[in-house]
């Protein structure tokens, strides 16, 4: 079978509630992906900042074998062998007391959202149903009905009502508009410190920071979805370090696992998230075995490999690459560590022609919001490969 009878297929019997490029891919290794017609191409998507440790990581793999040859699953009626260690060692690593281990990035924003209202019940004192939480324009958590409930973005809502009530929505990067926004009853307030499917949107330096002191002194607790900048995407562990704060909850998702099996969590105090007692929050696969050794060994090979730094300093090179490409269609490129955006112009007629040009030059990007390229490679990319690719990348934003 070809691309275009794997295509066929899928369009006849997938729902289609995503609309790929057409490239079928086969196998991966590292930042290379090949296509079931044998074309190699560059991945610069890396699942949405998933495989930040890169395709099929040896290491990774390895311990993945090796633990379903042990035990998959036991559900949390049981306790297993991998969920504590993943526990105290993403405590270790991140500075947080205590881990409520998920599987997707969305139940892991479900349950953050549900220890804030809980927090703000049990704890703040805030009387019963009245908690608010405080969502920003342009945000993206997720796609489930409460997490859409907050969405900015029409077509993520449409069809999709009733929706849940108790959110707040002010301008993203705007801190004097969250201050205005909170009230005696406001528990959470829940920020990407990147927007990453807004289109790579960097708030203003000191923004995130400001927003840390607002919430300080009105006892609300700052949120930050890390799922996507997180875990070294920006050139840090969280992107929240750049602005020397510490959220009092954060999710994690995507790149806990590199790309090898849905693992999620929120990470924060004894206070919030000892707010859950037994019976009060659970789900089938959360803290399962397999999922748990297999994100022991991807954040070890994210510390261990360099991959942060690495991001960091490719980020920089990539990035200035990217800006001495002379177009007519770039409106700006912004950027930290490997987390890149190259906005075009609305005569550009949208990002999706470039990224089939790319994809023809065996280069694989996603636009994202209608004129945005998104650059967000696996974290192993070398110089060399970014040198492979900047010829090509700067031959199609000189098309028409
Ligand atoms: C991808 C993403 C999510 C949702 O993760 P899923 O695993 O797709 O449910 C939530 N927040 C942010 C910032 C994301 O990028």
């Amino acid at each position: 079978m070809n691309t275009q009878d794997f295509i066929k297929i899928e369009e006849q019997y997938g729902a289609h509630n995503y609309r790929p490029l057409d490239v079928v891919i086969e196998r991966a290794k590292g930042i290379w992906v090949w296509d079931v017609d044998g074309k190699k191409y560059m991945d610069c998507l890396a699942a949405y900042s998933a495989v930040n440790q890169g395709h099929c990581h040896p290491r990774i793999i390895n311990a993945l074998k090796e633990q379903a040859e042990k035990v998959t699953l036991t559900s949390r009626a049981f306790r297993n062998a991998q969920l504590p260690l993943l526990c105290k060692e993403l405590c270790e690593i991140t500075g947080y007391e205590m881990v409520l281990p998920m599987n997707s990035g969305a139940e892991a924003v479900e349950t953050a959202l549900k220890a804030a209202r809980k927090w703000g019940y049990k704890i703040k004192g805030v009387p019963e149903f009245k908690a608010e939480i405080i969502a920003c324009t342009n945000n993206f958590a997720g796609r489930t009905i409460s997490i859409i409930s907050f969405s900015t973005e029409a077509q993520y809502k449409d069809g999709f009502g009733p929706f849940t009530e108790g959110f707040k929505i002010v301008e993203f990067g705007n801190a004097v508009a969250l201050k205005n926004a909170i009230t005696p009853n406001t528990v959470g307030f829940l920020v990407e410190p990147i927007q990453g499917e807004g289109g790579v949107i960097i708030p203003p330096d000191g923004y995130l920071r400001e927003c840390y002191e607002i919430c300080r002194e009105n006892n609300v607790l700052l949120i930050a979805d890390e799922i996507q900048s997180g875990l070294g995407r920006s050139g840090k562990l969280f992107a929240y370090e750049y602005e020397g704060i510490k959220p009092d909850v954060v999710t994690i998702g995507k790149a806990l696992s590199g790309g090898c099996y849905p693992v999620s969590a929120v990470l924060s105090s004894r206070e919030v998230l000892g707010v859950f007692k037994p019976g009060d929050h659970g789900s089938t696969f959360g803290g399962n075995p397999l999922g748990a050794a297999v994100a022991r060994e991807a954040l070890k090979v994210l510390i261990e490999e360099n991959l942060i730094e690495n991001s960091y300093n490719l980020g920089n090179y990539f990035l200035d690459k990217l800006k001495s490409i002379k177009s007519q269609h770039i409106k700006e490129i912004r950027g930290k560590g490997l987390f890149i955006g190259v906005e075009l112009k609305p005569e550009a007629k949208g990002a999706r022609r470039f990224c089939e040009a790319l994809m023809e030059r065996g280069i694989l990007c996603k636009e994202t919001h209608e004129n945005v390229i998104r650059f967000a490679p696996p974290l192993v990319i070398t110089k060399e490969d970014i040198d492979w690719a900047m010829p090509k990348i700067n031959e199609v934003l000189q098309m028409d």
